[in-house]
């Protein structure tokens, strides 16, 4: 499985439609501070299903909406699409490619789309079940992440590395059979 490409329209600071393409190897996105480089990695996690605006460093879900700039007046709707090659059918679905998308309206309306067809967001989440790059997962990591495993305590720490070998899921899996 492979990230392809990415389609941003909206989406905090990129208010024209902006395509980024993945060729594969290693990709590393450079520019000054403030330049949207972040914001990049967050719309990934927003696409596939991230619902937390905290998450995103904003209050409320419309925030990844653009907001206006000194020039540019705000807009209406962040729409976000992610093309995957799954070709190796690593995600466990027939689609050789799967192109995801999500929309959000200023009034709150949203809709997520699953090679164009529009779908719900457990159709999303689950496609990324067990793969370790679903929603909430450590595959990608934002800016304070960093600090804060740095910084976090040594069990915490040990967790989180148990949880990326995934031996955490077998953990559970022990402490449940041990209560019944
Ligand atoms: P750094 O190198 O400091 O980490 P960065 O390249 O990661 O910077 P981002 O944090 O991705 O930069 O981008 C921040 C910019 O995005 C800020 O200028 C902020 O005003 C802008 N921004 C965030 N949300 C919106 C929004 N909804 N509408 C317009 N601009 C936004
Ligand atoms: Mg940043």
């Amino acid at each position: 499985m492979q990230l392809k490409s990415i389609e941003i329209i909206g989406f905090k600071s990129f208010a024209d439609k902006t395509l980024i393409h993945f060729p594969g190897g290693m990709t590393g996105i450079v520019g000054p501070n403030g330049s949207g480089k972040s914001n990049i990695a967050e719309s990934i996690r927003w696409v596939m299903g991230e619902q937390s605006a905290k998450n995103l460093r904003g209050s409320r879900m419309p925030d990844v909406i653009f907001s206006g700039s000194a020039d540019r007046r705000s807009l209406g709707m962040a729409s976000v699409t992610l093309t995957l090659d799954n070709s190796d059918h690593f995600i466990k679905t027939p689609f050789d490619t799967l192109k995801l998308s999500r929309k959000l309206f200023r009034n709150g309306d949203s809709s997520y789309y699953l090679n164009e067809k529009q779908c719900r967001l457990k159709d999303i989440t689950d496609l990324f079940l067990d793969t370790g790059i679903g929603q909430g997962s450590l595959s990608i990591i934002s800016q304070g992440n960093v600090e804060q495993i740095f910084n976090s305590k040594p069990e915490d720490r040990r967790s989180i590395i148990e949880n990326v070998a995934g031996v955490y899921k077998y953990k559970q899996h022990k402490t449940t059979a041990q209560k019944e």
